[in-house]
């Protein structure tokens, strides 16, 4: 049995982090991840300029920017009845991009391993149990392998396994569902990013290069089959094209961290997409959670690191949350949302400062 300082379950933008900092901090790290990279993932695509701090913390920001890339220079809100309104965003270094999460979490997970951790891909871990005299995990992969180490750390997304196998996951309820494409961008789209309400739902829009677009729906189970075909005439897309699709939305965030046990990215707390916040959160995370684990490992802490994790978890959204619970209502109903819009029509100063409130660049 193969043993190491830390395992981490999932290789997205969480894990990687988590698995890159460990890595360069001297710990024997090892990444599982299900799926063979690169590949694709429902998402908006959109890296908030919070991120950058992060990415060049991990020697990444140039090389992200070296992807092919949307920027985004401005967002446009759409009101039911197509009233508008735009709100720039930052520009230059702190400027908000979209980039395929096919190529973004590829070059993360390249990276963790350029720094020293051990990387699995089309490994599934499919059962997790305590190891005798508190000595850390064993953990079974659905292809027979089984790994051994003193700490774990779920990066494994909004189902996340680990959080299940440990009996911390809420029921699933009937939740919202997202559809993602990538579709030929339209004619002059221009730099932006597009979030349009419909009596339906919502839908984000974002170029990701010079050819792409990044098409997001989001809507009950009910609703979805009206939202995809305004979806389909709007963009003059085939009836059978084919739409990643991703649930729940929304669910009760989890304590991000006990005993040899953390949680990190979406596998914590997952927040509204339409704030386009979730990519940092989970590389901030995944940073903060190594920091712990490091801690751990050297015997050497005053305060206890579960504790310190915990609290710099809480604090990250701290100030944030109210934010994203007032996108979640708005997009919750959206004929509210509209009526924001033509509110903001006239005081634009409103969605100004919650745009800038969601989008900062530290
Ligand atoms: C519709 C939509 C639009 C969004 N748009 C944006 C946006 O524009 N900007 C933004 O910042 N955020 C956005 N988000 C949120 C963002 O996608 C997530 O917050 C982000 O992906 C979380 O990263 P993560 O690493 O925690 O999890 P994930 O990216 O979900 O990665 C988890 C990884 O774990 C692996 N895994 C799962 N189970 C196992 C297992 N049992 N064994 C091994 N591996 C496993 C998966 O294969 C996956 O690679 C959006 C979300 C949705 C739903």
């Amino acid at each position: 049995m193969e043993t190491f300082d830390v395992a981490i379950v999932g290789g997205g933008p969480a894990g990687s982090s988590c698995g890159a900092f460990c890595a360069a901090a001297g710990l024997r790290t090892i990444v599982l991840e299900r799926e063979k990279f690169p590949r694709e993932k429902v998402c908006g695509d959109c890296l908030n300029p919070a991120c950058w701090p992060v990415l060049r913390r991990l020697g990444m920001a140039e090389r992200v920017r070296q992807l092919p890339h949307g920027i985004l220079y401005s967002v446009e809100f759409i009101a039911i009845r197509g009233r508008k309104i735009v709100v720039d965003l930052p520009s230059g270094e702190a400027s908000e991009i979209a980039v395929k999460r096919s190529l973004f979490d590829a070059l993360l997970l390249r990276r963790a391993s350029e720094l020293g951790a051990h990387i699995c891909e089309e490994t599934t871990v499919s059962a997790l149990s305590k190891r005798a005299n508190n000595d850390g995990w064993r953990i079974e992969t659905s292809g027979g392998r089984i790994f051994a180490a003193k700490t774990l750390v779920g990066a494994d997304g909004r189902n996340s396994t680990v959080a299940r196998l440990c009996n911390l996951l809420p029921r699933p309820s009937r939740e919202r569902v997202a559809l993602q494409a990538h579709i030929p961008l339209p004619a002059d789209f221009g730099n932006r990013v597009v979030l349009q309400f419909l009596p339906e739902g919502y839908s984000g829009q974002a170029p990701v290069n010079r050819e792409e677009l990044n098409l997001c729906l989001v809507s009950n189970p009910f609703n979805m089959p009206a939202l995809r075909r305004w979806a389909e005439k709007q963009f003059s897309l085939q009836q059978n094209h084919q739409w990643r699709t991703i649930t729940p939305l929304t669910r009760a965030a989890l304590a991000p961290a006990r005993e040899k046990l953390f949680l990190v990215g979406d596998a914590a707390r997952v927040v509204e997409p339409f704030t386009g916040e979730g990519i940092y959160y989970a590389l901030r995370s995944g940073e903060l959670a190594a920091q712990a684990i490091v801690k751990i490992m050297s015997g050497k802490c005053d305060v206890d690191p579960v504790t310190e994790y915990a609290e710099a978890h809480a604090a990250m959204y701290r100030g944030r949350l109210w934010v994203n619970q007032l996108s979640r209502a708005a997009v919750l109903a959206p004929r509210f949302a509209s009526f924001f819009v033509h509110l903001a029509r006239v005081q634009p100063s409103i969605l100004r400062l919650l745009t800038a409130k969601i989008v900062r660049s530290n």
